[in-house]
């Protein structure tokens, strides 16, 4: 008996030593406390606002009804690794790994968004799955200059950028117009990860702990992701700041989080009451309103990984505002042509029950082929369609059964991959 409650008291302890906690407000509220900084930060908010307006105007339906791809360019960072470290491709692995994971989340492809099934919608009436249509892609061509970087490398550093991340100092001019996302030790107060705030033209990032970093088995040097954090999504969680989407629970730090004032400013989450660090059932935790339940399986939460699977589509209007606002500061012409996107390119509904529809602008006159794969790579749809201009069709994939597959669409040499969830 005794030897089981010193087992438990240690294994409590350890859960108390790694409660996960989120570094942003701390950021914006040093940004606050600086003058200039917070001028420049109050300056972007207007414009932040004004591009949020014309997205939640019902007038404004060209605003409103755009849902081209949207295109980031990521960078990583490891300033901990020695630039001949042994670890080096392996570390590459788990940033591949975590992309992958940012472009499912962001675009409700990841593998438990079938959690958000009917019987859970009805704990949250009027909130709606959210899809940004993004693309994330570590940058592969143009580097910055003496980065030891070349031509078709991926951007990933080793000891070259973000070597003073600890104190304040959370940019890298030469690094501007990128997402860039620092992986290295946050000691020691459970801090997981954090948006620095400011934007892509000053060289911004997130910096994530690395053992919040990606999924599966890990690396050398401590880069293992632990258990309750183990499915990447603290990125996803820092990387939906850098959009200015805020905690779920309200965007005022210290402040009540049911205060009628402390929203998160999105009208399609309920008021939550922020969850501490379990895995909670859906619809299990109360909200601010009688009768409403905190939307614990939100990314902007704090509950574990296993838990988290979606944002609103009221959070993904706040995410399309920044990206509006900033759009012009992300670099074009550091990915090739393999990581093509096309022109105007939409794929819609995602999820679907296996009929959907693609557009785009091609920019090849040759003919478009579509293939669509299932997840053990077998090729179940191939077409061939003729190149007439603007590329609309939709297609009727009856008999798939649901699951994940790949959709590849090719023009000439520009291809792109989609995945798609048949529902
Ligand atoms: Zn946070």
């Amino acid at each position: 008996m005794k030897l089981k409650l010193i087992i438990a008291l240690l294994l409590f302890q350890l859960g108390f030593s790694q409660q996960k906690t989120c570094g942003t407000d701390a950021q914006i509220q040093k940004i606050m406390s600086d003058p200039v900084a917070k001028q420049k930060y109050l300056d972007f908010q207007k414009k932040f606002n004004i591009e949020l307006a014309k997205l939640q105007n019902p007038q404004n339906e060209t605003a409103r009804s755009t849902n081209a791809t949207i295109i980031i360019p990521v960078a990583f960072h490891f300033p901990e690794i020695e630039a001949n470290s042994p670890d080096r491709a392996c570390l590459q692995g788990m940033a591949q790994n975590q992309v992958d994971i940012l472009n499912d989340a962001f675009n409700a492809t990841n593998s438990n968004i079938g959690l958000w099934t009917p019987q859970v919608q009805a704990f949250y009436p009027g909130t709606n799955l959210g899809n940004l249509n993004v693309r994330f892609v570590i940058a592969n061509k143009n580097h910055p200059a003496n980065m030891g970087l070349s031509n078709g490398q991926q951007a990933i550093t080793f000891r070259k950028a973000f070597l003073n991340t600890q104190n304040g100092d959370h940019r890298d001019i030469r690094w501007k117009g990128y997402l860039n996302i620092v992986v290295k030790t946050l000691c020691c107060d459970g801090t997981t990860g954090y948006y620095t705030g400011g934007n892509p033209d000053e060289g911004n990032l997130i910096v994530l702990h690395k053992d919040a970093f990606a999924s599966g088995s890990g690396c050398p040097g401590g880069y293992v992701p632990y258990h309750a954090w183990s499915r990447g999504r603290t990125a996803v969680h820092e990387v939906a700041h850098y959009f200015s989407v805020h905690h779920t629970w309200g965007k005022q730090p210290g402040a009540n989080v049911c205060a009628p004032s402390n929203t998160d400013e999105v009208a399609d989450t309920p008021q939550c009451i922020g969850t501490g660090n379990y895995w909670p059932e859906p619809g299990s935790v109360a909200g601010c309103v009688p009768g409403e339940k905190s939307l614990t399986m939100n990314y902007m939460d704090y509950t574990y990984d296993d838990t988290k699977f979606m944002f609103t589509a009221g959070q993904v209007v706040r995410m399309k505002a920044y990206y509006n606002a900033v759009a012009n500061q992300f670099n074009t012409n550091v990915l090739s042509s393999e990581d093509f996107e096309f022109k105007d390119f939409s794929l819609y509904p995602n999820p679907n029950n296996g009929s959907f529809k693609i557009s785009f602008t091609p920019e090849s006159n040759e003919e478009i082929e579509i293939v669509v794969y299932d997840i053990s790579g077998r090729n179940i749809y191939n077409k061939t369609f003729q190149n007439s201009g603007v590329f609309d069709q939709e297609l009727q994939l009856n008999t798939i059964s649901s699951g994940s597959y790949i959709v590849t669409i090719e023009n000439g040499e520009n291809k792109t991959a989609k995945r798609i969830i048949v529902e």
